[in-house]
């Protein structure tokens, strides 16, 4: 490359990384008895195998194509490298996994590597079609891949166990002597029947253990998410989440679902529609992470995520959603606090909370299971998600979000939350300032058009007011009774199943309207995201070199 072509593809990377900011994530293992940070060392250098069974999952040609990079320091090479890191490979997860190193193909191969590079989907139903029953199961199941065999080209089917032999048989090792380390009995049980699943592929027990685990090292490990089978949405790929728990936390989420019923019976609708009697709620644990790997670290960095998706194990045991507190916290530094630079009034600044941020992300959570979901419509039973169709996602975000401020004024106006002025300032500001953050997720995104659903009304009815200088601030006297209102009107839609009043309240304000276009425009600058830098986990589990 000539050096001016050379300077231009080098700025050009660096301006597509810099959607990410570096951001060092710290946690603070003191508490940890001397075995638990022994076995926390052991799942850390877990996590980084699974770094590496990641790489091979998505491309073949990953691994030779990170040395290659890594061997070239000019700041091309180091442009290159911090993309690919962030990637997972030569495909950009923000620009619609197109190539952005040459010599690859122009994009990601829809089904990663989980099935061989020329075959059609096709190929693959009418080969399936004509194996036997289980055969056609583990054909089409989580933890196998597709080859092609050498001589006869015929497709087959290669356990995980064996593709990610030499990575799985170092990671259940590692697994296995964690568990020797550690005096927590349930994260011991999860540890060993994990580490059998990744040598015989039976996630079942282990999955099970890992509902059950309570303990202060939180890990996660394995084949789970299927977002990288863009083929079929089969193929499971591997990823880690090496964790503390967040005891104050974990509890403060428990006190929230014991009085979950008493918000229920305040829900502002016709009690009617209120239900009697809740059942048991997903269960929440807030954790800080010291180590993502794998599938969880590659492009947008998850925030919580809810596991496992074997419906086996959901009937069985439901799900777990698991927090990510520090995550978030980086979260809100690097991309919230930029934002409120610009959205809100000065004044109103130094109102924005963590603190405020994450406890309505818990309401959030928790209000996903208030309201109405089974539901009569002209005596039929049916469910909220079945007669809402397409419209279901964003309302039903929309709703979380606006019964979780209906939630906590609630537990303000109570006692059972520290409630008064400054509260409820910080509260509804920090909400406020969110808003923007999440609109920028993209208005086909269901977060955000729920979102825009509730900015739209919410300024419809006084409650959030645009000033003359582009900022927007809060009416106190107006937001009470407008998210009192809009709760009542979402959970009413709701309850009545009613397909067409929830396309026209989406189709009316879920939109992006000029002024507040003006307002997005203006925060293009900042980061869509953070790039963590596990800090405290190279501390506690040096890498050699
Ligand atoms: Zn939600």
């Amino acid at each position: 490359m000539a050096s001016g072509l050379l300077l231009h593809e080098t700025r050009r990377l660096e301006r597509m990384a810099a959607r990410f900011a570096p951001t060092p994530l710290r946690v603070d293992g003191g508490h940890l008895s001397e075995g638990d940070r022994k076995a926390l060392a052991k799942l850390i250098e877990a996590g980084r195998v699974i770094d590496g069974i990641f790489l091979e999952q998505i491309w073949s040609g990953n691994q030779r194509l990170r040395h290659e990079i890594e061997a070239d320091n000019s700041d091309l090479g180091k442009a290159r490298q911090r993309l690919f890191r962030v990637s997972k490979g030569p495909w950009s997860t923000l620009d619609g996994q197109a190539a952005f190193l040459p010599g690859v193909p122009e994009r990601r191969p829809l089904g990663s590597d989980f099935y061989p590079a020329d075959m059609t989907r096709p190929e693959f139903e009418h080969w399936a079609s004509t194996l036997p029953e289980l055969e056609e199961e583990l054909a089409r199941g989580f933890f196998t891949v597709i080859r092609r065999d050498a001589e006869a080209r015929e497709l087959k089917i290669v356990p995980y166990s064996a593709a990610y032999e030499v990575g799985l048989r170092r990671a259940a090792a590692l697994l296995r002597d964690a568990a020797a380390l550690t005096a927590n009995a349930s994260l011991r049980h999860f540890l060993l029947t994990r580490a059998a699943a990744f040598l015989d592929d039976d996630y079942f027990a282990s999955d099970l253990a890992w509902m059950e685990m309570d303990a202060p090292i939180d890990i996660t490990i394995g084949p789970y998410e299927t977002y990288n089978d863009e083929l079929f949405g089969y193929k499971a790929s591997f990823e880690a989440y090496v964790c503390l728990t967040d005891e104050e936390e974990t509890e403060k989420v428990k006190d929230f679902s014991r009085r979950l019923q008493e918000v229920e019976d305040h829900l502002p609708i016709d009690p009617a529609y209120r239900n009697p009697r809740l059942g048991a709620s997903t269960p929440i644990r807030v954790v800080n992470e010291v180590l993502a790997a794998g599938d969880g670290n590659h492009g947008v960095q998850a925030a919580a995520f809810n596991l496992p998706n074997d419906e086996r194990v959901i009937q069985r045991k439901g799900s777990k959603k698991v927090m990510l507190k520090n995550v978030q916290h980086a979260k809100f530094d690097t991309v919230l606090i930029p934002i409120s630079k610009r959205v809100l009034p000065a004044e109103a600044r130094a109102d924005l909370s963590f603190h405020w941020f994450f406890t309505h992300i818990l309401a959030h959570e928790l209000s996903h299971g208030i309201g109405p979901h089974e539901i009569r419509v002209n005596g039929r039973k049916t469910s909220v998600r079945l007669e809402l169709k397409d419209a279901y996602s964003a309302l039903e975000e929309a709703k979380a979000d606006i019964t979780a401020l209906f939630m906590l004024q609630y537990f303000f106006d109570n006692g059972t939350l520290p409630g008064g002025k400054a509260s409820e300032k910080k509260l509804y500001n920090t909400f406020l300032a969110s808003a923007f953050r999440t609109l920028r997720f993209g208005i086909e995104e269901a977060h955000a058009k729920g979102m825009a659903v509730q900015l739209n009304y919410l300024s419809d009815r006084g409650a959030f007011v645009r000033r003359t200088d582009d900022t927007f601030e809060v009416n106190f006297d107006k937001i009470k009774p407008a998210v009192t209102d809009l709760t009542r009107d979402i959970l009413t839609i709701e309850a009545h199943g009613d397909y067409a009043a929830a396309n026209r309240m989406l189709s009316e304000l879920g939109v992006i309207r000029p002024e507040v276009a003006q307002t997005l425009a203006r925060l293009d600058d900042i980061p869509v995201d953070i790039e963590p830098l596990f800090v405290s986990a190279d501390e506690a589990a040096p890498r050699h070199p």
